[in-house]
């Protein structure tokens, strides 16, 4: 990279830990392949388990390490070497570890936070319903209480990664009468419980994430899987969202510095009229741009993170910098796909994966236009 942020000697350390790791396992080949054979990186995320990086932004005392920007670090720098298997180490390990830790008894906590560090709880999360999307308010999945079970009914869509999660983190009304956003809990969910049918939907990219629309019907879940307070599940969901905000716009800076080098080499070696495209203004800008863009917004996603590791209510900075790392990336990508030209456009290529997967970026996590909404609140609108 062109211009660094300041890091600790440390943090340093750590990611070039993860910078060794990627190169030795991350091949451009293995990472083509994943992605044309919708299959996720399993292998790669057991040995991030056994380097015992699940555990980063938690506790040592819940046997983790580092805080916010250390995981910043991670997920910057596994994105930028693999699109996506950032996404599957936040959503699948660090997402439920974090929030077993915060909210889970010390049963469910003796339980599952080993088994989640272990990378043997891979977790998918299961909020949007067909009619519930950005409004999460909306919500019409039931769980009722039925002797010592909790028996749940209702659709869920978007659940990425159903197939290869152990659990599911559901979110479901247990109070119909409840004051919008009041009457929601959040259940730790056993992911081959029975009444649970699933179908694949295709999408335009993630392939390896494996996304579906499933159907609960009559499942049972025990008393004692309820995560957190019963009605309060409102809380369990935003818990980190500051946190996993950050780690998204980290995802996006690493994805689009990886189509800043290739877009670079590209235009130093691909010759027309005579000389490397890059000696073109009309290239050359283009990619002087994208390094604008990255710089800022690596550096909004630092400042970002060291603010949450002191404390500070992160809300509107987190929408801030989510949605300008989001749209960067994007930007980047359809820029680099331009830069590459023709080859760009191949199904080989990486540029056309980031072109596919950059969009999702904007749309999870909450999109742009909700981070506007929680700008413009802010700022008395
Ligand atoms: C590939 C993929 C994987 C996903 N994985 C998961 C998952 O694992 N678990 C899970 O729970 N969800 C998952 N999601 C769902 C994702 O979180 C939602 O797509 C996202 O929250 C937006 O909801 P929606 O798609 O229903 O869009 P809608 O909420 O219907 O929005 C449609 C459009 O209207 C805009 N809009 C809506 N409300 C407002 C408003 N108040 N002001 C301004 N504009 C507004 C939106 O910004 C958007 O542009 C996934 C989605 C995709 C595509």
């Amino acid at each position: 990279m062109l211009i660094d942020v300041e890091l600790t000697p440390k943090q340093q350390e750590f990611r070039e830990e993860v910078v060794a790791f990627t190169e030795k396992h991350c091949s451009p080949e293995y990472v083509t392949q994943c992605d044309e054979n919708g299959e996720p990186p399993l292998d790669i995320f057991t040995k991030i388990a056994e380097k015992g990086w699940l555990g980063v932004g938690l506790s040592p005392e819940h046997g983790g390490f580092g805080h916010a920007t250390e995981v910043v670090i991670l997920l910057e720098q596994l994105e930028y070497s693999f699109i996506q298997l950032g996404s599957l180490v936040s959503r699948g390990a660090m997402y439920p570890a974090g929030i077993i830790a915060d909210f889970g008894t010390p049963e469910q906590k003796k339980e599952w936070l080993p088994r989640a560090l272990r990378g043997e709880a891979r977790a998918v999360i299961g909020i949007s319903e067909p009619a519930t999307g950005s409004d999460m308010s909306s919500l019409s999945t039931r769980a009722e209480l039925d002797g010592d079970e909790w028996r749940i009914n209702g659709e869920k869509l978007y659940m990425s990664g159903l197939d290869y999660s152990q659990i599911i983190f559901l979110a479901a009304i247990t109070d119909p009468d409840a004051a919008k956003r009041k009457g929601v809990s959040v259940f730790m969910i056993d992911a081959d419980t029975p009444g649970i049918e699933a179908t694949r939907l295709k999408t335009l990219g993630a392939w390896q994430n494996r996304t579906y629309h499933a159907h609960l019907r009559d499942v049972r879940v025990p008393k004692d899987r309820l995560m957190g307070k019963l009605n309060e599940g409102w809380t369990v969901l935003n818990g980190h969202m500051e946190r996993e905000r950050a780690g998204l716009a980290g995802r996006a800076v690493g994805a689009a510095q990886a189509v800043l080098d290739e877009a670079v080499a590209y235009a130093k070696t691909r010759n027309q009229f005579g000389q490397p495209i890059g000696k073109f203004q009309a290239i050359s800008h283009k990619l002087a741009s994208m390094q604008i863009d990255i710089h800022v917004a690596r550096v909004a996603t630092y400042d970002l993170a060291r603010r949450i590791d002191a404390g500070h209510d992160c809300k509107t900075e987190a929408a801030v910098v989510k949605t300008f790392a989001s749209e960067m990336y994007k930007r980047a990508a359809d820029e680099g796909l331009q830069v590459c030209g023709g080859s760009g456009y191949l199904r080989d290529s990486a540029m056309q994966r980031h072109y596919r997967d950059a969009r999702l970026l904007t749309i999870g996590g909450g999109t742009s236009e909700i981070q506007r909404n929680i700008i413009s609140r802010a700022l008395g609108l």
